[in-house]
C-alpha cells in the first residue's frame, strides 16, 4: 500500500469539531478535538477527550424512564432505578464496555457517544466550508484535544492536507508527546498554543499525573525551530496560582525567542456536568481568581516584558 492509500484508509477519534472559534490561535478557527490524553488534570474541562476510544455519554436529565435500552445492552450494564425526578435507566459503568449498541435503541437522545471515527478526507471536508472566514479573518485549523498527538499518525496527516490547501494549522498541546512521531506533529505546526500546568515537578504530577520534565524539554526544542508560540495557563487556586509559581514560570518563559503571548485561563466549573455523563466524579470546588489578583498576575509577566491576555 502506497502512502495515499494509507492516508485514505487512516481514520482519527474526534470527540468535537467547534466551528467560528476565536479562542484557538489568530483570526477566526475550526478546532478540531481528538480524543485520547496521556494526562490526567483534576481540572480538565474536557474530560470526554481523555480516552482513546469512542464512549457512551449518558444525559440523565433527558431520559423519560421508557426501558427501551435495557435489553438491548449485552453486559447487563443497563439497570432501572427510582431517582429523585422519577424512574430512569442507570449505567453501570463497571460492566459498560462502550460498545454503544444501546445508542440507536434510545428514542430520547439520551444515550449519545463521545467520539467518531473519521478519515483525514472526511474531517477535511468539514473543516474546507470555513475557508472563506479563515481568509477573511488571517485564521484557520487547530486541532486540540485530549492530546491531538496521541493520534499523531492520523494528526499528522490532516495537519499536512490542511498545509496543502494552503490553511493555517495550529495545535492546542499539553506538551506531553508520547513519541518522537508525536513531537514530529508539533514541530510541524504553524503555531502552537502550549499549554504549562505548573513548575513545580512534584505539584505537577499530583495535579496531572505526569512529570513536567519532558513537556518544559519540548518546549524549548519547538521554540529553537522557530515556530510562534502562545502559552495557555490555567491559573488554579491553591495549586498554579502562586507568585512562586508565576514568577518561575515568567523566568522560563522569558528565555523563549519566539512567544507570542501568555493566556490567562482563570479557573472554572464549565466541564462539570461531562464528568457526569461518562460516570466520573468531579472533585475540585474553587473560586476563580478575582480581578485583583489577576492583574498582580499581569504584573508579574509585565517585569519580564511577557504580553497576557486573559483567556484564549
Ligand atoms: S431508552 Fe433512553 S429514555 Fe428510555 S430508559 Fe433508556 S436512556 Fe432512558
Ligand atoms: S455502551 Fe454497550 S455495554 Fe455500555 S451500556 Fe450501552 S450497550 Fe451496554
Amino acid at each position: 500500500m502506497n502512502k495515499k492509500q494509507e492516508t485514505v484508509k487512516l481514520r482519527g477519534v474526534v470527540f468535537n469539531i467547534v466551528h467560528g472559534s476565536f479562542v484557538d490561535g489568530y483570526g477566526i478557527r475550526t478546532t478540531v478535538f481528538l480524543k485520547g490524553c496521556p494526562l490526567r488534570c483534576r481540572w480538565c474541562c474536557n474530560p470526554e477527550g481523555q480516552k482513546y476510544e469512542p464512549e457512551l455519554k449518558y444525559s440523565e436529565n433527558l431520559c423519560n424512564g421508557c426501558m427501551k435500552c435495557i435489553p438491548v445492552c449485552p453486559e447487563g450494564a443497563l439497570k432501572a432505578a427510582e431517582t429523585e425526578t422519577g424512574k430512569k435507566v442507570v449505567v453501570d459503568r463497571a460492566l459498560c464496555t462502550n460498545c454503544l449498541q444501546c445508542v440507536d435503541a434510545c428514542p430520547q437522545g439520551a444515550l449519545e457517544q463521545f467520539g467518531t471515527y473519521y478519515t483525514v478526507d472526511e474531517l477535511f471536508d468539514i473543516v474546507r466550508r470555513d475557508l472563506r472566514y479563515y481568509k477573511s479573518s488571517g485564521g484557520g485549523v487547530t486541532i486540540g484535544g485530549g492530546e491531538a498527538t496521541v493520534q499523531w499518525e492520523f494528526a499528522q496527516a490532516f495537519l499536512r492536507k490542511c498545509k496543502e490547501n494552503f490553511i493555517h494549522t495550529a495545535v492546542d498541546t499539553c506538551g506531553f508527546t508520547v513519541s518522537e512521531q508525536a513531537f514530529n506533529v508539533l514541530a510541524e505546526a504553524d503555531l502552537l498554543l502550549y499549554d504549562i500546568k505548573g513548575m513545580d515537578n512534584e505539584g505537577h504530577i499530583k495535579n496531572t499525573g505526569q512529570s513536567n520534565e519532558l513537556i518544559l524539554s519540548n518546549l524549548k526544542r519547538l521554540d529553537a525551530l522557530g515556530i510562534p508560540i502562545i502559552i495557555r495557563l490555567p491559573l488554579i487556586p491553591g495549586e498554579t496560582d502562586s507568585d512562586e509559581n508565576i514568577e518561575e514560570t515568567a523566568q522560563f518563559l522569558s528565555t523563549l525567542r519566539n512567544l507570542d503571548r501568555v493566556d490567562l485561563m482563570n479557573y472554572h466549573e464549565f466541564g462539570r456536568a461531562k464528568y457526569a455523563q461518562i460516570g466520573l466524579d468531579y472533585t475540585l470546588a474553587l473560586t476563580p481568581l478575582t480581578d485583583e489578583r489577576l492583574s498582580e498576575i499581569i504584573g508579574i509577566f509585565d517585569k519580564y516584558a511577557i504580553k497576557t491576555q486573559i483567556g484564549g
